[in-house]
């Protein structure tokens, strides 16, 4: 079976936001509609198809990133037992999480087979997916680390055992079992929970749904190269399996926060790269630091102010792509630190630079 792109179907691009999706999608679905393509309305029908397709799996969050975490990291190597749970041909994956449901196996994320196939399990149905998002520093991309994120999850209620129901205390009498009535106002067992004080009734805590909604914080693994808008999952961290099925997944999109130093295009790092004039015209090599790393750049002679310095391998790698940018620096020339004044004789040498030497 072929995938067809989902972001290529509508022709946006994989960060297009959910309006651009939506445009493009009712544009495309007005040019494609098997009505107003009447030479080869089978083809057009076709393309209809997809395009509804696509639509229905962008359009809806949840279904966006599993799509997204199965788009970056193509599930070729189902083959390979369980690994870690967590991650295993992903980027990453939640903390926690290693260890695998062994008895499922490694589950592909719900779109990986759009038209159903294999993904169904024969008895139960899968747990749902919980979705969270955890921003990090360009730092902890680059170099990989922790960060925290909370996802929002539905649990079985603790107060009525998931039953929705509990005992709670009666109102007509207050939870005493006893209620003044008749003529003498005299006490008498309550009708209503027959002396016992309590009576079932909807659990408050859960609003008789047995399910509670939780924000719990976890801890996500980032392996070094992740880029803005990963997501990651963990299989069978989500929702728990129903009648059986297996559970949902964890969805964690990374946003990468803009760093104050250096930037990010594509692949390649990007910074500014002071040096100072002798430097630039002789040429030489500076050290750069790039996060916990120093890395040397090449200065050639003659460099001028807003020169790109590349210096290969040294930007984001994408694990999926195996894929390396490269650092790029943009120079930018200064005086020398240590200059403050210049004497009688450097100021003849410069003045004799500016005329054009060898004249
Ligand atoms: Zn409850
Ligand atoms: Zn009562």
């Amino acid at each position: 079976m072929t995938l067809h792109d989902h972001y290529q179907t509508l022709g946006v691009a994989p960060t297009a936001t959910a309006d651009e999706i939506r445009q493009a999608y009712r544009r495309l679905a007005m040019r494609w509609h098997p009505d107003r393509n009447p030479d080869d309305p089978q083809a057009a029908e076709e393309r209809f198809k997809r395009l509804q397709h696509a639509f229905a799996v962008l359009k809806d969050a949840g279904r966006r990133m599993a799509y997204d975490a199965e788009r970056a990291a193509p599930r070729g190597n189902s083959s390979h037992g369980t690994g870690n749970g967590a991650g295993s041909g992903g980027n990453g994956g939640a903390n926690g999480g290693a260890g695998g449901r062994s008895a499922h196996g490694p589950r592909p994320a719900r779109e990986a087979w759009p038209h159903g196939g294999p993904r169904r399990s024969a008895q139960g149905k899968a747990g749902v997916d919980y979705l969270c998002e955890t921003s990090i520093a360009l730092e902890t991309a680059v170099l990989g680390g922790m960060a925290s994120t909370r996802v929002r999850m539905t649990v079985d209620c603790l107060h009525c055992d998931a039953r929705g129901i509990r005992m709670m205390a009666c109102k007509p009498c207050g939870g005493t079992g006893q209620v003044r009535r008749g003529l003498f106002n005299a006490y008498g067992a309550c009708e209503r929970c027959a002396g016992r004080g309590v009576e079932p009734a909807a659990c408050d805590a859960c609003g008789g749904t047995g399910k509670v909604r939780v924000d719990k914080a976890l801890r996500v693994q980032i392996k070094p190269g992740v880029i803005d808008g990963t997501v990651l999952r963990a299989r069978g961290m989500g929702g728990t399996g129903i009648d059986g099925g297996p559970n949902g997944n964890l969805l964690c999109k990374v946003r990468v926060r803009k760093d104050r130093v250096f930037g990010v295009d594509g692949l390649d790092l990007t910074r500014e790269l002071k040096i100072d004039f002798v430097l630039a015209c002789l040429g030489g090599r500076v050290p750069v630091v790039r996060f916990r790393k120093t890395v040397m750049a090449e200065i050639p002679a003659m460099t001028r102010s807003g020169t790109v310095i590349r210096v290969r391998g040294m930007g984001l790698h994408d694990r999926a792509k195996q894929k390396t940018g490269d650092l790029l620096l943009t120079v930018a020339i200064d005086l020398p630190s240590r200059l403050r004044t210049l004497t009688e004789p450097q100021q003849t040498l410069l003045r004799e630079l500016g005329r054009g030497a060898g004249e």
